[in-house]
């Protein structure tokens, strides 16, 4: 081997196998060039990174990068500017917004790529919500394009995807797209909810809470577990008949969890997504309206379900369904707040924080659940693992820090999080997108700015293995 451009030297280096071990991560032409003994292999730039644990970068499979309050798309570089920022503070170094339109894709697809590289530090690729016939017949041209990941909102019907711009659509339009997806491909994600019975409840309990007094319970009680368990098991059972796989994304519930896991013992090949805010909040947590999020915040036990089912295999991702609408988007209370909130500053921190520190799980059973694992079903074959020739997408983390949240400490320009105040056991010190720092010794890097570049995906079309741990 020639001189590495890098060394990241004397930290603790996590394997592909799950495996720890002291060594010298070497880096050349933006990859992985060699994990060697400590002290050894020659590289222009040597980085002590003694003390430290070096993780592969967090792929964050769902997110929504929009502008202002508008989640549809980015519009201007700065948003991917800001949140990928964000992501690098929180150890993601590659990640996969949702886009939202009820227009074609193609016209915009180079145009939002432009926008995005201009202002990205780190890797990203695309998934589109395909919501008309003539979005569903651009899918084969977008997989070809290496988006091969499509998101259907089950819960449009009627009138209620007019919030978003999106007409209504129905069980017949997920039928023909998971056969479309089948023919090409590509893969689901839909957003499960039965809306139907989601208004009749709502409408009982904006009856019985005019004011939203029970803030995020009466949340909850619109649109509770059964409404998202019901959509779930249609989507997998219709995913099975057509030959489709499904990413589950955003599970919230132990009833939605339990239907997936029926699903996928009848033989559907369906991923099970759950995201960080469901691991570390509940409908008691008391942070009010700034917690609405669709799927709500659910009951404690739903948070237990979720932890026994990754302890035991079961999950296969965490996402953050970072939205970065400002803050003011929460005002007004229960009712009128928008759904979701930021979390890409905080994921590694307060991943590892809960799931290391607090609940004991090895880093072998957490870590691929936010790197290997959504890079494989991803079709991203060049991410999530620090393996020779793989991209160096590296996240540098203490896992003896002690630090609070704050506003001063986020990237993103929503300016909140609903972790604020909390104590971290877990620090991001470096975050490194293909050999380059993004974020160093704890701070953003102006020359990371317009480096991204979108990634091509490709499914590999191979379910993941559920074998116990
Ligand atoms: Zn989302």
């Amino acid at each position: 081997m020639g001189q590495a451009d890098l060394g990241l030297r004397g930290g603790t280096v996590h394997l592909p196998d799950g495996t720890l071990i002291e060594a010298d991560v070497l880096v050349a032409g933006g990859r992985i060039a060699g994990i060697v003994a400590p002290g050894t292999g020659e590289a222009a730039e040597s980085v002590d990174v003694g003390g430290l644990t070096v993780l592969p970068g967090a792929v964050d499979a769902h997110l929504h990068l929009g502008h202002g309050m508008n989640i549809a798309r980015p519009r201007v570089p700065d948003d991917a500017k800001t949140e990928t920022g964000a992501a690098a503070t929180g150890g993601v170094t590659c990640f996969i917004p949702y886009i939202m339109s009820a227009d074609p894709y193609l016209p915009v697809f180079d145009e939002i790529i432009g926008i995005t590289e201009a202002g990205a530090r780190i890797d990203f690729s695309w998934h589109f919500v395909i919501a008309t016939d003539a979005q569903m017949a651009e899918l084969p041209t977008l997989i070809g394009h290496g988006a091969p990941t499509a998101k259907l909102f089950m819960n449009i019907r009627g009138d209620e995807g007019a919030r978003l711009g999106l007409p209504g659509i129905d069980d017949g339009f997920m039928f023909r797209l998971l056969e479309t997806l089948a023919a090409t491909g590509g893969m689901l994600c839909p957003h499960p909810e039965n809306i139907e019975v989601a208004w009749v409840l709502r409408d009982r309990v904006r009856a019985a809470d005019p004011e939203g007094e029970g803030g995020l319970a009466t949340w909850n009680a619109t649109r509770p577990p059964h409404v998202e368990a019901d959509a779930l098991a249609r989507a997998c059972r219709t995913a099975r008949v057509t030959g489709a796989p499904l990413h589950a994304v955003h599970t919230s519930s132990a009833e939605a969890l339990r239907a997936a896991l029926a699903e996928r013992a009848q033989g559907s090949d369906v991923s099970i997504e759950t995201c960080l805010h469901y691991l570390t909040h509940d409908e008691t947590s008391g942070i009010g309206a700034v917690g609405k999020v669709n799927p709500p915040l659910r009951a404690p036990e739903d948070r237990e379900a979720l932890w026994t089912a990754l302890t035991a295999g079961e999950i296969d991702t965490v996402g953050t369904d970072h939205i970065h609408r400002p803050v003011e988007s929460k005002e007004g209370g229960i009712w009128k707040a928008q759904p979701g909130f930021p979390g890409l500053d905080a994921f590694l921190p307060v991943y590892l924080t809960e799931g290391h520190h607090r609940r004991g799980l090895p880093l072998s059973r957490l870590i691929p659940l936010v790197t290997s694992n959504p890079a494989r079903r991803m079709g991203l074959s060049r991410k999530g693992a620090l393996r020779v020739g793989m991209d160096a997408d590296i996240a540098v983390v203490d896992l003896h820090a002690d630090w609070t949240i704050t506003k001063d400490n986020l990237a993103t320009d929503a300016g909140f999080s609903i972790w604020e105040g909390q104590r971290m056991g877990v620090r991001v010190v470096h975050t490194l997108s293909r050999g380059r720092f993004a974020l160093r010794d704890g701070a953003l890097t102006d020359d990371s700015v317009g480096q991204g570049r979108f990634v091509a995906r490709q499914l590999e079309g191979v379910p993941l293995s559920h074998a116990a741990p």
